[in-house]
């Protein structure tokens, strides 16, 4: 379970998260909603250790994520934890952020032989299994920049699985893609919703998908959560004012 007590996020002068607790059950599906700025993208990049909590405390499986202070108490977790649980957390962003002078097959096998230590031959076996599932099994031997857009998040996606991860976080995956292009993609998470048991915090502005895909909902404004409810009543019958007039901007 992932459980963030009271997480303060600044940049400078600039309080982007103010104090959240929230947390995320294994195999839950978890939605971000809210308005640009919000501190969404902020919550999956503290999972990534890519940021510093400036106070309060992320746990992931009962232990604090990284060195952590909380308050004028220093919570901290040893080197060869934190190693274990950054690997078991995967990450898919807006821009796919593949590796440009890699064939597909090596951009998908290279963190599970370099980071987790899997034998070459088994790396590439499941790399293939991975491009079946995602559609692109003609593609192992293209370049990233041979493929379209919603192939190469379908390709990092592939990768991001590859290291088997217990939590994956998805950051507007289909924000960079031509409208034509969004449905594959989405259509591939929720058949990953559906086959495994990946808890998934998913950031998006495609309501439809996180009505779909979602065990829960968070809405958040200004740095802090205004709504966390069922997709149905949250999108069926908003409670806060603030949820109500963002789901009318957008939908
Ligand atoms: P969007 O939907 O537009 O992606 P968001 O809700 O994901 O928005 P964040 O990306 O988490 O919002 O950003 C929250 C706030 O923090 C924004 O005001 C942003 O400008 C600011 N911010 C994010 N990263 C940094 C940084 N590295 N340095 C300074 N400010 C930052």
């Amino acid at each position: 379970a992932v459980h963030f007590e009271n997480v303060v996020k600044r940049f400078g002068d600039l309080e982007v998260l103010r104090g959240l607790d929230f947390s995320v059950q294994p195999g839950e599906r978890v939605t971000l909603i809210g308005p640009s700025g919000s501190g969404k993208t902020t919550i999956l990049r503290l999972l990534m250790t890519l940021e510093k909590v400036t106070d309060g405390v992320i746990w992931v499986e009962g232990e604090p994520l990284s060195h952590m202070r909380k308050g004028e108490r220093l919570v901290t977790a040893t080197e060869a934890h934190l190693r274990e649980v950054r690997k078991r957390i995967g990450m898919v962003f807006q821009q796919f952020n593949l590796f440009p002078n890699m064939k597909v097959l090596r951009n998908i096998t290279e963190a599970p032989v370099h980071t987790l230590g899997v034998g070459k031959d088994e790396a590439v076996v499941r790399a293939r299994e991975l491009l079946d599932l995602v559609g692109l099994s003609d593609k192992e031997d293209a370049y990233p920049s041979q493929l379209s857009g919603g192939q190469q998040q379908r390709v990092a996606i592939a990768r991001s699985l590859a290291m088997r991860p217990d939590i994956l976080l998805l950051d507007e995956v289909t924000s960079a893609l031509d409208p034509e292009l969004v449905v594959d993609v989405l259509d591939l998470l929720k058949d990953i919703a559906e086959t495994t048991d990946i808890t998934m915090l998913i950031v998006t502005h495609e309501m439809g998908f996180a009505r779909d895909v979602s065990d829960r909902v968070m809405m958040f404004d200004s740095g802090v959560i205004v709504e966390d409810s069922a997709p149905d009543a949250m999108f069926g019958e908003p409670k806060h004012e603030r949820t109500q007039s963002f789901l009318r901007a957008v939908l």
